[in-house]
């Protein structure tokens, strides 16, 4: 497979990667067996993250005794503070089993909150950038749902690698695209086929790759799946005039109900984290269904508590009809618990 040059890193990553997320729902051979196998199909390039439950667990099982220089991995952590920051580093080294990390994520800084606890004093990011000091992650990078409050990290220029969600429903990041190649930093596309929600991946890895500095980071759990992405992105294929239309079609049917996670829409009077609940199909599709009940439950019954004051439809760039989708995720939820008795 094809090599590109991952921005001032240097690193030479595989055209399309793998993610760590929903290697989750298999059981550690099944998972170990998958992670082996993409490598075989020479992707060096592996996302995962602190927060995906045995991930990394499973890959650092999967990559034990493997050439380290002819792979790329790459991890995450949510904490806001140093503390935690180094406690996280060093249980991924750890679940790992790696002396370092290539490049290791200040994961979804995505809100004003967050951004002011992450870079405060003794915040995450300055335990980050002395982790890089110690040899302990070779790159220092972030992701974020947020298209502008992400610029305005990158143009910090103290991360060479950022990433975040792109694909052909949900275009903002493209805006981004630019700035990574002006200040030459490395790009991960997260959800290149919107978390589960697209099914088409020919056109989602035909979308992407019409942009040649990013590298997109599908999450799978059948080999098969994986294969039949490789054998697009080994095809090079571009953009037909019969894709654009069905492009077009499908973000007329999608854009809609398609909720980008800018949160925008907040602060709800009720406390409902809309992002988190209009997405919960994605969730339920890609997590163990114990571990999306756990993360999604309160979220989804705040909901049923929407007074539909309509504050938040007067807030989104998308204008999308949030009451109405928050009554549509509920019931989604509600047949997902009932035929996944926890
Ligand atoms: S309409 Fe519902 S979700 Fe939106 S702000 Fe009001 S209470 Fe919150
Ligand atoms: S509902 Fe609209 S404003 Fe709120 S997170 Fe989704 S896209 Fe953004």
């Amino acid at each position: 497979m094809e090599r590109i040059r991952f921005g001032k890193t240097g690193l030479m990553v595989s055209r399309v990667a793998f993610g760590g997320i929903p290697i989750m729902r298999l059981s550690k051979p099944e998972a170990v067996n998958v992670v082996r196998e993409i490598i075989d199909m020479d992707i060096n390039f592996i996302d995962t993250a602190h927060g995906y439950n045995d991930s990394e667990e499973k890959i650092g099982e999967a990559i034990k005794g493997m050439p380290r220089d002819k792979l790329v991995i790459a991890s995450k952590s949510p904490a806001n503070d140093r503390k935690s920051f180094n406690e996280h580093l060093d249980l991924t080294l750890k679940r790992l089993g790696l002396e370092f990390v290539d490049i290791y994520q200040l994961h979804n800084v995505g809100s004003a909150e967050r951004h002011k606890a992450v870079f405060g004093p003794d915040g995450a990011a300055a335990g980050l950038f002395d982790a890089v000091k110690a040899g302990k992650v070779r790159f220092a990078a972030f992701s974020s749902h947020s298209v502008p409050l992400a610029m305005q990290i990158m143009r910090t220029e103290k991360f060479a690698v950022v990433q975040l969600p792109i694909n052909y429903i949900d275009t903002a990041a493209e805006e981004a695209i630019p700035l990574a190649k002006e200040l030459d930093m490395g790009f991960i596309a997260m959800k290149p086929m919107g978390g589960g929600l697209l099914d088409n991946a020919e056109l989602s890895f035909k979308y992407l790759l019409q942009f040649d500095n990013l590298v997109p980071d599908p999450g799978i759990e059948r080999i098969e799946e994986m294969r039949q992405i490789v054998n697009i992105v080994n095809a090079k294929q571009t953009l037909s005039a019969e894709d654009k239309k069905t492009i077009e079609e499908q973000r007329r049917e999608f854009g809609p109900e398609w909720c980008h996670r800018c949160d925008y829409c907040q602060p709800c009077p009720q406390k409902i984290s809309i992002s988190s609940v209009l997405t919960v199909k994605s969730l339920v599709k890609r997590m163990p269904f114990e571990r999306a009940y756990k993360m999604a439950n309160d979220n989804i019954q705040r909901a049923k508590n929407c007074i539909e004051c309509g504050v938040c439809k007067t807030r989104c760039p998308y204008s999308l009809s949030i009451p109405d989708l928050l009554k549509k995720s509920v019931q989604l939820w509600t047949d997902a618990v009932a035929a996944n008795p926890v």
